[in-house]
């Protein structure tokens, strides 16, 4: 669970450990408190900036009332504010909520809970309120589509309509957890991007930061990633924003229930099948299956793909990303010239992904040195044995105290000198900021999203081979493909054939990628990018105009 940065505002030394007790005690939410008696010192704290929110007593010596509200809430800008207030200044209180702040507390009557959940909400309030569309992802997403529309000279009209998606549906439920006795009102997304190809594919994200930004970012890349493998389907992609790892299994199942029935009528095994993505798995696929399949009053094995294999999941579908990424790092090596026999490796990020391409690299010889997770990154020079870290992290469900190896930050870990560097977690990873100190022959991104712009420019001046996420992960949706169409035609390929035909797509389009860069002198991604692009233009001037 993320830390919030509190700044409170408190002049009576006696609410201020009061407060930062309750804080403490807190289950399941951390906070990092900073504190100030004077309204001076805190306009100032707020000026250097970091807050998530902030926690002010009305009454303070250099200023009082409203006006101490007021002044606070000018500096914080788009920082929530939350007014701390006696018994008897109700309506000033009142008066403040009136204005802008967020929530008020009475000072004698808050408990920890009560507390932690102002703080927590109108973290979040704000969150939806202005970062909905406002997300660097998003906003990268859309930055590297108008660069290949504009390389690749497409229609100002289609242009537009690629830009944004064509649906979006934001929701918010109510949550209850195992030990809590209040309700949580949790966001929850589903996007589809293009409903031009057929159905809509993509998977759903359980991450604390998700917001409809990301989720349509996501979406976006969806539909150029299965465009480019020749897929029939379009792009799309769903979130909750809650951090799963806290999640008890009866929470986690409650949870994706109820956003199953939230987004219900938008899925449908011919109109949008789902899939896992970061923060989901297979269990969680069976609930959104079994619940759709209550409300519709059969069994839908087609509303989703990554599902167990006992309700009509595929073979190699758990590591099909994985598995996907190591034959393209493999096909990538081969056109660079690069032996990875003996190689090394670095993987950011060691959940379904980061993994499953340790455990297939391996596997073809090459030495995996470094390995992370949110708890941080494990280094051994001499090679670590990924079967060994694959059941510790299971046993522990983090990386943090692995024996054999030192523990360095994930910073570290991304600059260390390999021949291939898997980021395979979270995006906006390798900026303008680390590029420069990023030593790697085959940069192959597992996770989506996460190079930027700035930085894909600085690694290919410094020669970087960067196998970009749209071609590189594409092993997850092809395989899913091929879920939906056993399920479809209710026959089973063997994990063989499973594997070939995955080679013979990803190998296919990753060919198809290169000539492309090579023949127009271009980068492998904006290659990726309009081989994708172009497919989708194609078919949508096919398809005409509706009316
Ligand atoms: P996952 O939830 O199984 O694993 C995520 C991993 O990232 C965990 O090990 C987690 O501890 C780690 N992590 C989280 N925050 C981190 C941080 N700050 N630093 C380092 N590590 C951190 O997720 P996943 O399914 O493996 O997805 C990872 C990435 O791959 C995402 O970008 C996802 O969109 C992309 N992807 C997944 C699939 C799929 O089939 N699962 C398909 C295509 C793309």
């Amino acid at each position: 669970m993320t830390l919030a940065k509190v700044l409170l505002i408190e002049d009576n030394p006696v609410d201020t450990v009061l407060i930062k007790g309750l804080l403490s005690k807190v289950q399941g939410a951390h906070f990092h408190l900073e504190t100030t008696e004077r309204l001076s010192t805190g306009l100032e704290m707020i000026e250097r900036g970091g807050f998530d929110v902030i926690l002010s007593d009305l009454t303070l010596p250099d200023s009082q009332g409203l006006a101490t509200f007021m002044r606070v809430f000018d500096a914080a800008g788009d920082i929530p504010v939350v007014v701390l207030t006696g018994m008897d200044d109700l309506s000033l209180a009142a008066k403040a909520v009136e204005e802008g702040a967020q929530a008020y507390l009475v000072k004698g009557k808050i408990d920890g809970p009560q507390l932690a959940r102002a703080l927590r909400y109108a973290i979040q309030r704000t969150a939806a309120e202005q970062a909905e569309w406002h997300s660097p992802m998003f906003q990268l997403a859309q930055q590297q589509f108008l660069k290949a529309a504009q390389i690749m000279g497409l229609d100002d009209n289609l242009r537009e309509r690629l830009l944004f998606p064509q649906r979006t549906l934001a929701v918010t439920f109510p949550f209850r957890r195992d030990d809590y006795l209040e309700v949580e009102t949790v966001f929850g997304y589903r996007v589809q991007h293009l409903l031009t190809m057929g159905p809509t594919k993509g998977g759903i994200r359980y991450h604390e930061e998700v917001n409809l930004g990301e989720v349509s970012a996501l979406a976006m890349w969806m539909t150029w990633k299965c465009a480019l493998m020749r897929l029939p389907f379009g792009g799309a992609k769903g979130g909750v924003r809650i951090d799963p790892t806290v999640l008890t299994g009866h929470e986690l199942q409650r949870l994706t229930r109820r956003y199953t029935t939230e987004i219900l009528d938008m899925i449908g095994p011919d109109k949008d099948i789902p899939a896992p993505d970061m923060g989901t798995n297979e269990r969680v696929m069976s609930w959104l299956m079994d619940t759709y399949s209550q409300q519709v009053g059969y069994t839908v094995p087609t509303v989703v793909t990554g599902k167990p294999v006992v309700l009509g999941g595929s073979q190699g579908r758990k590591e099909a990303t994985g598995r996907g990424l190591v034959y393209l790092i493999e096909a990538a090596a081969e056109h660079i010239e690069l032996n990875l026999k003996g190689g090394t490796a670095v993987v950011q990020g060691f959940g379904n992904v980061g993994s499953n391409a340790a455990r297939f690299l391996e596997e073809l010889g090459v030495k995996v040195i470094a390995v992370s997770d949110v708890s941080g990154a494990i280094y051994n020079p001499r090679g670590l044995s990924v079967s060994s870290l694959r059941s510790y992290a299971e046993e522990n469900r983090v990386l943090d105290g692995y024996p054999d190896g030192e523990p360095i930050s994930n910073e570290e870990m991304l600059e260390l000198p390999c021949d291939i560097l898997a980021p395979a977690a979270l995006q906006n990873q390798i900026t303008e900021h680390n590029a420069e100190r990023i030593h790697c022959k085959i940069l192959a991104e597992g996770a989506n999203g996460p190079t930027t712009l700035e930085a894909d420019e600085i690694l290919q001046d410094r020669g970087v081979f960067v196998l970009p996420d749209v071609v590189a992960n594409a092993g997850g949706v092809t395989v899913s493909y091929f879920e939906w169409v056993q399920g479809t035609q209710n026959y089973t390929w063997t994990l063989d054939e499973i594997n070939s035909r995955l080679h013979s797509i990803l190998v296919d389009a990753f060919r198809r990628t290169v000539d492309r860069a090579s023949r127009h002198n271009l980068d492998v991604r904006t290659a990726a990018l309009i081989e994708g692009i172009q497919r989708v233009a194609h078919a949508k001037l096919a398809r005409g105009l509706f009316p």
